[in-house]
């Protein structure tokens, strides 16, 4: 896939054995594949491997990264990817599998890429019930970042005919699994420690989930909700330093986030520089894009200068979270 989502051939494949070992072994490449769950279809990708993550915006024509939810075989999976507290454990044991998403702090041997966390140091997960996926994902063995599998800004796909409408010639492959059953998308629910927030109503009540742990959820949370109180998700990663963006020379003592074959004025200066792709290839810079600003956060410099990135492709979703990181000092 190029940073435009390139054509190539979508398979089609069965819901049997060699269907599944076929969509596991495209997951495991690299490759894109639809898949049902019993919300919607979801658009996968080995979660682990941010440069297929950043094939999932570019098939989708997403002009902005937000958190992707990873799907996983089993709770115990769940357990070696994310924190669960004890609330955390209680909603795990009770609704998965299950429509229902969990937001936990990510633990030390999480393996989900910055990419399909947005940078974030929490990360989404869930264990989807509907028997292919389930299958899928045993197979696959590794997380696998699934947002619905459509295009941006239209409706979410409850066949494989809606899938292909969408996407054909833009992902590997759809699991044929016929009709999704719930047609709304889980309900996530973050568990960071003090009460719980409903992020997201969806199939799972909010009435079954205040029922199990015995307190009201509290509300939103989400992405742009406003200012953070305390313990409040964080609705995006943020770096500490000043981010400057279509610097076309660097300042002495700033950190350079360069896209492409050319070399700033004053870049010898900097202190310190990294190329988000060297050869200008928009898909492995949102790959880097968040390990990069943080490293450079690391770095100590007030100010990262970034380079100009075209608006095209991804390159959209890049200059999207570049501008609010510009934007939050
Ligand atoms: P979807 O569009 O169904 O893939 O759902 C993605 C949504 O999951 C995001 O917009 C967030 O609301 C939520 N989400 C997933 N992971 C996280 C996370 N680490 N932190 C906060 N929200 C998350
Ligand atoms: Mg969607």
């Amino acid at each position: 896939m190029n940073d435009h989502g390139s054509m190539r051939q979508t398979e089609r494949l069965a819901a049997d054995a060699a269907g599944l070992a076929r969509a596991a072994d495209i997951l495991r490449d690299g490759g894109l594949v639809a898949f049902p769950t019993e919300t919607v279809y979801g658009l996968g990708a080995d979660a682990t491997d941010a440069e297929a993550v950043a094939g999932i915006y570019a098939a989708k024509e997403r002009p902005s990264f937000n958190p992707l939810i990873s799907h996983l075989d089993s709770f115990e999976s769940a357990r070696s990817q994310g924190w669960f507290d004890e609330t955390a454990t209680r909603l795990a044991e009770a609704f998965w599998p299950g429509p229902l998403t969990l937001v936990v702090p990510v633990a030390p041997s999480c393996t989900v890429s910055d990419l399909a966390r947005a940078g974030l140091d929490s990360v989404g997960l869930r264990v989807p019930a509907h028997p292919l996926a389930h299958a899928l994902l045993e197979r696959t063995g590794r997380p696998v970042a699934a947002p619905s599998a459509n295009r941006s800004g239209r409706v979410s796909p409850t066949d494989a005919d809606h899938v292909l409408g969408d996407l054909d010639g833009r992902i590997d492959a759809v699991l044929d699994g016929g009709a999704a059953q719930v047609g709304v998308e889980s309900t996530i629910v973050s568990c960071l420690g003090g009460t719980p927030r409903l992020l997201r109503p969806g199939g799972v009540p909010r009435e079954a989930i205040e029922a199990l742990i015995g307190m009201k959820l509290e509300e939103g949370g989400e992405a742009g909700s406003g200012p953070l109180a305390p313990g409040m998700l964080a609705s995006h990663y943020a770096p500490r330093a000043q981010v400057r963006l279509n610097a076309t020379s660097i300042q002495p003592g700033e950190a350079a986030l360069l896209f492409g074959p050319g070399a700033p004025q004053g870049v010898e200066a900097a202190q310190a520089t990294l190329n988000l792709s060297k050869n200008g290839d928009l898909v492995e810079a949102a790959a880097h894009l968040f390990s990069y600003l943080r490293q450079l956060d690391a770095s100590d410099a007030t100010t990262i200068a970034v380079g100009p990135i075209p608006e095209t492709g991804l390159g959209e979703a890049i200059n999207d979270r570049l501008r609010r990181a510009a934007a939050d000092r």
